[in-house]
């Protein structure tokens, strides 16, 4: 097998290997259909029979209640930020409370606006986006549609360490960074959506999970493919969906039931990953500088910064040679950034750990 490196892109991203191996070992023909996957039809029986597993895995894994229903679109979470707000705040005479801690935050109001009345009731910009907000700073509107929020924002690497306290309003979550990452509170939820490219499986599917009241409230004249009505009605296969993408998300929900043993025991596992790197930033006497404060810290990206853009130049590269890939920073944050997704083995962490302390005491 080619050597595989330890990809540390903020997605998509690394999947983990066995799932790799078994896709590739059916990918020519699954088992029973003697078709690949990539063949077969979406509306075969042993697609359904793949459908039917990744929802029951997901339902099992995120302990998702049936009334909610869980679907598989497509166009990204971009789309969601759209979709979400027709058919949420569409004619409502109620505001969309909108809390914004970065970049995806900013994209899902400016679409949302298009819809009906948005109220940013909190934003991190003047602080570049390190933090996510205490509850005390949380002014909601008792008659809000929904409150939106990006659980973790990828490029600046805040995450909340739990959802906000908004009383009875239904939650509705960007989850694309951070889902099966750890368990949530899910009656808290109104609706969720992740792009499935970070820890769910590769680019091409978009997991929604609503809440069949709010879903049934949405307005009549949605066009097909943006009513969620639809394709809670047609199981996701009103029109031919993400075929290959469905079936790794399958793949790797039974790595986490399986290999993994649930979502507590990745988020034990993810913590410590992500602990290995702030504690080297914590104890490298201001060399490495978190962008993050320390109790909004993302468990999945970790962004930080060196003394200079030299320097930090110089680690990407050698870090490349040691076969650490990926660790450029977005723009508007600078720095570095380590995109720690479920599928990133501990050992990839102590590597990174390691050759981040031997580089900073070769600068001293
Ligand atoms: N939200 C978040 C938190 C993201 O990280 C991303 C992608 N990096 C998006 C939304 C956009 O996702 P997509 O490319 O699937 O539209």
């Amino acid at each position: 097998m080619t050597k595989r490196v330890y990809n540390f892109s903020p997605g998509p991203s690394m999947l983990p290997l066995v799932v790799l191996e078994a896709a590739q070992r059916d990918l020519v023909a699954l088992p029973d259909a003697g078709m690949s996957i990539l063949e077969i039809s979406h509306r075969s029986k042993w697609f359904d029979q793949i459908l039917q597993e990744t929802e029951a895995n997901l339902r099992q894994l995120l302990q998702i209640p049936n009334n909610y229903h869980v679907l598989f679109l497509q166009g990204g979470a971009t789309t969601q930020f759209s979709m979400l707000a027709m058919n949420l705040l569409r004619g409502k005479n109620q505001p969309a409370d909108y809390i914004v801690t970065g970049t995806w935050g900013t994209k899902a109001v400016k679409e949302a606006q298009r819809e009906g009345e948005v109220r940013v009731i909190w934003n991190g910009k003047a602080d570049n986006y390190n933090r996510v907000p205490q509850n005390s700073e949380l002014n909601v509107d008792s008659q809000a549609a929904y409150i939106h929020f990006t659980s973790n924002e990828t490029i600046q690497g805040v995450e909340f360490p739990t959802e906000p306290e908004t009383g009875n309003i239904p939650l509705v979550c960007d989850m694309s960074s951070d889902f099966l990452s750890r368990p949530i509170n899910i009656n808290r939820y109104g609706l969720i959506y992740a792009g499935a490219q970070k820890n769910a499986g590769p680019a091409g599917a978009t997991v929604v999970i609503i809440r069949d009241d709010l879903m049934q409230a949405a307005p009549n004249d949605l066009h097909t493919m943006l009513d969620y009505r639809i394709h809670a009605a047609e199981k996701s296969c009103y029109n031919t969906p993400p075929v290959f993408s469905i079936y790794l998300i399958g793949l790797v929900t039974r790595w986490l039931l399986n290999d993994i043993g649930g979502l507590e025991a990745m988020a034990t596992l993810n913590r410590e990953k992500a602990n290995l790197l702030y504690d080297a930033i914590d104890q490298s006497n201001g060399f490495y500088k978190g962008h993050a404060r320390p109790e909004s810290r993302s468990m999945m990206n970790v962004t930080f910064t060196l003394p200079n853009a030299d320097l930090e130049k110089q680690l990407i590269k050698e870090a490349e040679a040691r076969g650490l890939y990926e660790l450029k920073g977005h723009r508007s944050v600078g720095g570095l950034r380590a995109s720690i997704y479920n599928a990133m083995p501990r050992d990839g962490l102590v590597a990174l750990r390691d050759f981040m302390l031997e580089f900073q005491a070769r600068q001293a």
